[in-house]
């Protein structure tokens, strides 16, 4: 299917293995043994230390029990697993591939139907609380979706909606890591200065048009020196792992002022990622073409490199759904809001982090970067508010009659993800859920 990638598939993504976690074998989980996502979590409630672990069926594996349950018997897995279960993922993602990989192996075999069950090194997922799985030293937030940038930039600038460097660089800003939280996060409505088009001056007060964007989060693994740029070649072994990540933004504040230099406290007030980190290992099996129309220009050669259009990108379903207040009360599901596929992103992962570095920007392990909003070419696909009632302009009705232009105080967004190819399991990334709270 993707015959650049099948030289990276190994014992592990089996789609015949099954595990003795039975949860893990029900066909509908987000984690069968082919996954293998990691995180950071501990018993919720308690004073224990946060510990990595690894998600397998509805349980975790405690990369801290797991470590000395390997007797030695493997030092490249014994060592990364001992680095995986500090309390932040840092160490294991700046260990590299090789180690990721012997983790990886170790965890598959201990796990398969016909390894001896080993229950005490799992601790159940409804348990467990999370937190953020790496200190996070930068966060670049990208813009990597041409349909987003398009129906925005239509938005803000009619007469000119994409601008003409989109087509030449992965299009970029710094965000902050300080206000990145954790999956079951809330957050205030943030307040500032908006200016609406006929007003002469701007006023200051909570935002009335917050949004979610619906985003693939790339954590950096090991990292490279000041001034050594990171091939694109070899850009995906400097590449952890992918999470959902959703881009809160307040549209008031950021019209006002984006220009000239873009995106500020529109989007630093929080962001919110999920708890699992799908490995690059465990989505070999899931690539996707990546594709250029013959009429755009193609990459640079810094941007351009082997496995590019064979299976640079990656086919990863993603959705966004709403949970109101009201729905909450009446104890109704949330309401999908759209469904979209990160295979659409105009940049792959690998460009976005050589570009990053070109310049000799150096990256360090636990890096995050976003995706930037996965709209995808229909309307129905968009992967925020702003897109899907066309700037606040065509109210969205919920199936309990309720509607929305943009965020209210209670609700909740969440996001979902998962990957899946005929004849092998569907892995998923679990969920990405933050709820909006008054503005203080
Ligand atoms: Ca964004």
């Amino acid at each position: 299917m993707n015959p650049n990638k099948n030289a990276q598939l190994n014992e592990t993504h089996d789609p015949l293995l099954t595990s003795w976690v039975a949860s893990a074998n029900t066909g509908t989980t987000d984690f069968p043994i082919q996954n293998l996502p990691l995180c950071v979590f501990r018993r919720r409630g308690s004073a224990q230390a946060f510990r990595g672990g690894v998600a397998i069926g509805d349980q975790i594996v405690d990369l801290a029990l797991f470590e000395n349950a390997l007797d030695g018997a493997d030092d490249a897995a014994r060592s990364a697993a001992s680095l995986g279960a500090r309390d932040k993922l840092n160490a294991l993602m700046d260990a590299g591939p090789q180690a990721w990989s012997a983790l990886r192996l170790a965890l598959s075999r201990l796990l398969r139907l016909d390894a001896a069950p080993r229950p005490e090194l799992l601790v159940p997922q409804v348990e467990a609380e999370y937190a953020v799985p790496a200190q996070i030293g930068d966060y670049t937030d990208f813009y990597t979706s041409i349909h987003h940038a398009t129906a925005v930039g239509k938005l803000f600038r009619p007469d000119n909606p994409l601008l003409p460097n989109y087509k030449w660089v992965p299009i970029g800003y710094h965000g902050r890591s300080s206000t990145i939280g954790i999956s079951g996060d809330s957050f205030r409505r943030p307040r500032g200065q908006v200016r609406s088009g006929s007003d002469a001056e701007p006023s200051f007060g909570p935002s009335r048009r917050l949004d979610y964007e619906l985003e693939v989060g790339i954590f950096v693994g090991g990292g490279n020196a000041q001034g050594e740029p990171i091939a694109a070649a070899d850009a995906e072994r400097h590449v952890f792992g992918l999470c959902l990540l959703n881009d809160w933004s307040a549209r008031d504040l950021q019209a006002w002022e984006y220009q000239p230099l873009g995106p500020f406290l529109s989007k630093n007030f929080a962001s919110t990622i999920s708890p699992w980190i799908v490995t690059l290992e465990a989505l070999a099996p899931y690539r996707a073409p990546w594709q250029r129309d013959a009429a755009d220009p193609q990459p640079l050669p810094y941007l351009d490199y082997a496995d590019l259009r064979g299976a640079g990108g990656f086919d990863i379903e993603l959705e966004v759904l709403l949970e109101t207040e009201t729905m909450r009360r009446e104890g109704m599901a949330p309401a999908r809001l759209s469904q979209s596929n990160f295979r659409h992103s105009y940049w792959t992962v690998a460009q976005l982090l050589a570009h990053h570095t070109i310049n000799g920007c150096a990256m360090r392990p636990g890096d995050l970067l976003g995706s930037g909003t996965q709209s995808g070419p229909e309307a129905e696909e968009a992967g925020s508010l702003l897109e899907l009632t066309v700037g606040g302009k065509q109210p969205l009705t919920l199936p309990n009659g309720e509607q929305r232009v943009f965020l209210e105080d209670g609700d909740r967004i969440v996001m979902r993800g998962w990957a899946k190819q005929t004849g092998r399991p569907r892995i998923g990334f679990g969920e990405v859920a933050g709820t909006v709270l008054a503005a203080r």
